[in-house]
Formats: structure tokens, sequence, C-alpha cells
């Protein structure tokens, strides 16, 4: 490999499972002298880099907090310019609340050759794994990302959200879901919507609860669901494989 040769690939690992990787992200990982691996990717994934590859590790241990993205930047640019082929491998797809778009920016002003490659985002590949499909003819005309983490002055507008009537599929909520919760019905959105909260989707270790709107936040709360979870609001959630469940959930309620 001659120094001028060197690239990143910006891999979207998907929500978990291994089997989910695409096959150009299997042929990437391949090629990469030196992978750097965000914190949610499942480890598995790196059997298909080679032996000799170098694994640096960017997301969050033992507590401490992430890499900064500078960073993480910094090397990127560093690695590729040595001539090394570099694999960034990030969770679910890299422009789904991923910072790729930040990334393929810094490292293109950098002069740095960048591809992206896709993976299934956790927000379409988690509620599949209870049988939600996020649109369906019958329930919901469309589906809205919307990132839970904010905070109240962030400029989530909720009420348009409810208004525009999609299936709302909310990455990183957990942690504001009553807040989420009270926003959405104070929007006018109804008590009894069908509503659920997934943690570790498609992994062995997957847990969920889907029960209504209104009483989400305590059922996550009685669940110990934690973070990362993908929160699933919308008629279409009534399709999942739970569903005796919750109308047991909701009659409960009424
Ligand atoms: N780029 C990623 C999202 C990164 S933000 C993607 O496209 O999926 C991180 C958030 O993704 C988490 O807080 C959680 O809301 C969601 N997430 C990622 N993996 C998940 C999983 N296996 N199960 C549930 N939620 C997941």
């Amino acid at each position: 490999m001659t120094p001028q040769s060197g690239k990143v690939f910006l891999i979207g690992a998907g929500p978990g499972d291994v089997e989910l990787l695409t096959l150009k992200a299997v042929k990437a990982l391949g090629m990469a002298d030196v992978v750097l691996i965000d914190d949610l990717v499942n480890r598995e994934v790196l059997e298909f880099a080679r032996p000799d590859v170098r694994i640096i590790e960017v997301g969050k241990r033992g507590g401490c907090k992430s890499t900064p993205q500078a960073f993480i930047e910094r090397q990127m640019v560093h690695e590729a310019k040595c001539g090394h082929v570099v694999a960034r491998v990030k969770g679910g797809d890299p422009f789904i609340f991923g910072r790729g778009g930040e990334e393929v920016q810094t490292l293109t002003a950098a002069g740095v050759d960048v591809e992206v490659i896709n993976g299934i985002t956790a927000g379409i590949g988690v509620p599949t794994a209870l049988g939600i499909p996020v649109t369906h003819r019958d329930f919901s005309h469309g589906v809205t990302f919307v990132t839970g983490h904010t905070q109240p002055d962030d400029g989530i507008n909720w009420s348009a959200l409810v208004k525009g009537g999609t299936t709302l599929v909310i990455y990183m909520g957990v942690g504001n879901l009553r807040g989420i919760v009270q926003a959405l019905r104070a929007a006018g959105m109804d008590a009894t919507t069908p509503a659920c909260a997934i943690q570790n989707g498609t992994l062995p270790n997957q847990r969920s609860v889907v029960t209504m709107l209104a009483r989400l936040p305590t059922a996550v709360a009685e669940a110990d669901i934690g973070s990362p979870a993908i929160i699933v609001v919308g008629d279409v959630v009534g399709l999942a494989h739970q569903q005796v469940e919750m109308d047991a959930l909701i009659y409960n309620a009424l």
C-alpha cells in the first residue's frame, strides 16, 4: 500500500446482530489496516478484519467520557495520510445520529478520500426485531426519526410531530422519557397510543416493553430498561409480537 492510497471507510455496523452487516461493510473491514470502533458496535464484527489489524477503541469505557470527536477525526486524518486504510465502524447507520456528516466534512476538507457504507439504522432494525413495521398502509403513512437527547429549549416541535401523524421513532430518549411523553400528551397525542421501548435490540440481551403512551415511562422504569433503547410511538406498535401483553396493559390502565 503506497502512502497515496490511504482512505477512510465510514461503516455502519447495524443495530447489533452481526449478521445485519452489509457485504460492503465486510469487504471494507477485510481491507482495513486500522479499525476505529465505537462503543455500541458488536465486537463480533472484528472477525471480518485481518488478523494483523490495529484496533482502536473510541467509545466510552469504564465510565470514562467518550473519546473527544476532534481527537477521533485527527486520528483518522493522520492514519489515512500515512497511507493506511481506516475502517471507522459505527453503530447503525453513520448518517443517522452518528456524526457521519461531520466526519465526512472534516476528512474531505483535509483532502482524505472517504467512502460511506450504510448500515441498518436502529430505528428500523430494532422495531423489526419485535415485528413492528415502522410504516404500514393501514396505520401510518410515514415515519419520523427524532432524537430524544435534547434540552427543553432545543426546539423539537413535538406538536408538529403529533400533527404529522407519522410513526415516531425516538433515539436516545430513555433519559428524557417522562418529558417526551408529557410533551406528546400536551400536543394532543392520545394517552392510549401504542408505544414501546426496546433495549439492545437484535442482540441476545434484547429487552422490551410494549404498552400505551401514558404508561410508557412507568413501564420502562418497572422493567428497568436503559440505554441504548429505541422508543416507538404509533399505531404500528400494535403489530408487535407482544400484542397480548399490550392489550392487557391497556385494559388495566382504562
Ligand atoms: N447511528 C446509530 C444511532 C446512534 S445514536 C443508528 O443509526 O442506529 C445511539 C442511539 O441509537 C441509542 O441511544 C439508541 O437510541 C439507539 N440504538 C442503537 N443501537 C441500539 C440497539 N441495539 N437497541 C436499541 N437502541 C439502539
